[in-house]
């Protein structure tokens, strides 16, 4: 060990050489300077002391004050300056790839150094890194799969998690295998971040850890509800069954799908309730009536329009934020104010978008202050409530809405929808509006209902399905899947944990026994739900990658058929031209790349999306991170030989849906024809509808028994969307270890065929089986 240690001393030395000569520059000073001014600074000594102690430490502060940028970089140089630095290795996660990528960056500035030297950073499918990194941001999903193939962390010095706060699944998740690894690793530091006061949880989880907080300084913020909104603005709310135009009719229908019934009308009620009482009499008779269409459902873009015009006209100078719940919104919200003669006047109004899918050169323009007397406007989703943060910030405009991942574990249904923050966000949010001024946030609804929201947000773990996580578990060796979870800071419902499990049983990522599986093993690799990584896995090996590349690809980003409100039946027609009747949404998908492909080829792909309803974006997205997927897959040792190995089947259609019916099984409906109507029933009897934008929405017939779809979402009834047609036959080979239970008395010959398929030799021999199973069926 001897020759190692000298050579890490020499570079030590060079570390610090380096890092004094940087903070000597004249650049070094003034960032210096700046990070000095930081809250967090004059804690610096005290946390540094702390955390030397203490094997675990919990920090909670003002969002802003330094935690993320400051907290893990004074280890970094007390490390290095006292001679030790090439010795340390710093973690720290954040709930967000698109934080750690921009947090690394500013590190990285502010140490006068290139990003992926002694800053780096690593999110999903992408990161910069090198052999001179010693502190690394990454998202938590990250440090998880690093636990897969190094189980103690060796060579890790300090493990920062942030943003516990926001009680992600990822963070819970690691909290759990962090402190079963600290009694083993006795050396290894753990510091929690958060941005609220509810430190004690953590510290308790973590028996009494102890807690620093970085006290920091707001200006006040003056709070306006709805009521006090519509009087200042004199907008009127229209009724949400009038609403026209399409920002409100969307947002209404997203939200009707958001909140459980009872906490709707309990809403709803509260609502009434303030109308019919006294208080109200003091509003004019105007915002009164409007209140009186004002439903817990309606947050219109009109009424953002109004209030920003409101701040342009008559408020002081400074930067408003304005809090969407996702980025189809903030870009829909963008486009009707570029249209806007005053918001969308670039001499006057600088707009920037700031949300988890924005490209770095983007990110930039948060960050920048605008000229003089031009406003700048900030559309963010509630990455800007804690991860990032916009300096300059006097207005804050907060629709009250997060999209937030629901799950009903009794309909097992996952749904990433809007719905009602905590009061505990909407603090935090009207807190952006205090950091370099005395400030005023506009909240777009009534105050009462404000009253009404949970104090908390629910725990991610609590209200997702476990599918990716309990594979995790299996992968990691933690034990049992229940007896795990069970050690959580709140453990999930049994149930949860059971759909969970049966599901992958289902799959056959877990065999009866709850073991891993050899396709299990090969999900667990998988950056990716497990449902698409499997229809990964088979379209490697059999051979038909590229469709299923953009089929994946596809359902990972978003759809990038468009369907405008007013021109639904040409966009439907547009799309139907896809699908070649084959009745599939999956395929329609295919081609229409192939064809977006064709055209960027030919310079002509913005006449091609036009033409054809299709998002270009999406489709350089989609492009991507086909790319992205094709890497993994050659990572995991999936792919063998060249492209056009992997292709050789590709031409095959049926194969090809056979694959997606591997990967979307058991989301599955049998199609019921009777007399002249068509339904779709679930395995459970339960009815669902097609969406409107599906191919397979405009046939009276479909010759096929059965539909795999991609994802179900509940309205008021369930709808299901991208579908695929799927023949018995298709089902039984490809339908995993349920269909193949209940014919068993045919198919003993496929026994275990999922692994067998595992061995690419054996894809030729599909097509004999698929045959074979087609006479059988047919006698
Ligand atoms: P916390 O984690 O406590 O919320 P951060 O460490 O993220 O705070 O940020 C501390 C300060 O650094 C912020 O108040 C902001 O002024 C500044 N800052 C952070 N990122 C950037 C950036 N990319 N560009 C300019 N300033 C930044
Ligand atoms: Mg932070």
């Amino acid at each position: 060990g001897s020759i190692i240690e000298k050579v890490l001393q020499r570079k030590s030395l060079r570390m610090r050489n380096l890092q004094r000569s940087w903070q000597e520059s004249p650049e070094g000073q003034r960032m210096l300077s700046f990070r000095k001014s930081l809250p967090a600074y004059k804690e610096k000594e005290r946390l540094l002391a702390g955390i030397a102690r203490n094997q675990v430490t919990v920090i909670s502060g003002e969002t802003g004050c330094g935690k993320t940028t400051q907290l893990p970089q004074y280890i970094l140089e007390s490390e290095i300056e006292s001679g030790r630095g090439a010795f340390c290795s710093i973690i720290c996660t954040q709930p967000r790839r698109i934080s750690a990528m921009a947090v690394a960056e500013r590190v990285a500035t502010e140490r006068g150094d290139q990003l992926g030297e002694s800053v780096g950073y690593k999110v999903r499918l992408e990161g910069m890194k090198g052999k001179n990194t010693h502190l690394l941001f990454c998202t938590s999903g990250i440090l998880l799969r690093r636990l897969l193939s190094d189980r103690n962390l060796n060579g890790i010095t300090h493990v920062f998690v942030d943003e516990i706060h926001e009680r992600g699944m990822n963070e819970d998740f690691l909290l759990i295998v962090l402190k079963d690894i600290l009694p083993r690793r006795r050396d290894l530091r753990l510091i929690l971040m958060s941005a609220t006061l509810n430190a004690e949880l953590f510290s308790n989880f973590f028996g009494g850890a102890p807690t620093v907080h970085i006290p920091g300084f707001t200006y006040p913020v003056r709070v306006h509800f709805l009521e006090d909104i519509l009087e200042i603005t004199g907008y009127k709310l229209t009724s949400f069954n009038q609403v026209d135009d399409y920002g409100q009719e969307k947002l209404w229908k997203t939200q009707r799908q958001l909140m459980s019934r009872k906490r709707k009308n309990q809403l709803t009620a509260l609502v009434e309730d303030a109308l019919s009482k006294e208080r109200f009499e003091n509003y004019s008779s105007r915002a009164r009536d409007s209140l009186a269409c004002w439903n817990s459902d309606c947050i219109g873009f009109n009424l953002i329009e109004a209030v920003l015009c409101h701040i342009c006209r008559k408020e002081r100078p400074g930067a408003v934020l304005v809090f969407m719940t996702g980025w189809d919104d903030i870009s829909c919200l963008r486009d009707q104010l570029k249209a806007h003669p005053l918001l969308g006047d670039p001499n006057r109004v600088l707009l920037v978008t700031c949300h988890g899918s924005m490209a770095t050169s983007e990110q930039k323009l948060i960050f920048e202050r605008a000229s003089p007397n031009i406003r700048k406007i900030v559309l963010a989703t509630n990455m800007a409530e804690a991860s990032i943060t916009v300096n300059d910030i006097v207005f804050v405009v907060d629709c009250g809405k997060a999209k937030e991942t629901t799950y009903d574990a009794l309909n097992n249904t996952p749904c990433l929808l809007p719905s009602w923050i905590s009061r505990a966000s909407a603090r935090q949010r009207r807190g952006r509006a205090g950091r370099v001024q005395p400030g005023e946030c506009y909240h777009l609804y009534p105050r009462c209902v404000y009253d009404a929201f949970a104090e908390y947000q629910l725990p991610e773990l609590l209200r997702t399905p476990l599918n990716s996580l309990c594979l995790q578990i299996k992968s990691l060796l933690l034990g049992t899947i229940g007896e795990f979870l069970s050690a959580a800071l709140q453990p999930p419902e049994p149930l949860a944990v059971q759909n969970a499990v049966e599901f992958l049983k289902v799959i056959g990522a877990l065999d009866e026994k709850e073991n891993l599986t050899n396709l299990g093993r090969y999900l667990s690799m998988l950056p990716v739900d497990p449902k698409l990584g499997k229809m990964l896995v088979m379209g490697a090996v059999f051979r038909c990658l590229d469709p299923i590349l953009t089929v994946v690809s596809g359902l990972s980003v978003r759809d990038p058929f468009l369907l405008p409100q007013d021109k639904k039946d040409l966009a439907g027609t547009a799309k139907s031209r896809f699908s070649a009747k084959d009745y599939s949404d999956h395929m329609a998908l295919v081609r229409a790349y192939e064809g977006w492909k064709d055209a960027e080829r030919e310079g002509s792909a913005y006449e091609y999306c036009w033409r054809n309803f299709l998002s270009a974006q999406t489709f350089q997205a989609i492009h991507s991170l086909r790319k992205q997927f094709n890497h993994i897959l050659k990572d995991a040792g999936l792919l063998e030989g060249d492209l056009s190995t992997c292709n050789q089947l590709s031409h095959d259609q049926s194969l090809v849906r056979s694959i997606i019916c591997s990967g979307l099984f058991p989301g599955i409906v049998s199609v019921v024809h009777r007399e002249k109507s068509m339904s779709f029933k679930t395995m459970d009897d339960g009815q669902v509808l097609l969406y409107a934008n599906s191919v397979n929405s405009r046939y009276h017939t479909i010759p096929y028994p059965w539909l795999v779809f991609s994802e179900k979402v509940k309205v008021n009834t369930v709808f299901i969307r991208d579908s695929t047609g799927v023949a018995d036959s298709v089902l039984m080979l490809f339908g995993g270890n349920l269909v193949r239970g209940a014919a068993a008395g045919h198919l003993k010959m496929l026994d275990g065929y999922i692994d067998l398929f595992l061995e690419p030799s054996l894809a030729d021999c599909y097509l004999k089986l698929k045959e074979e199973l087609e006479n059988l069926i047919q006698q």
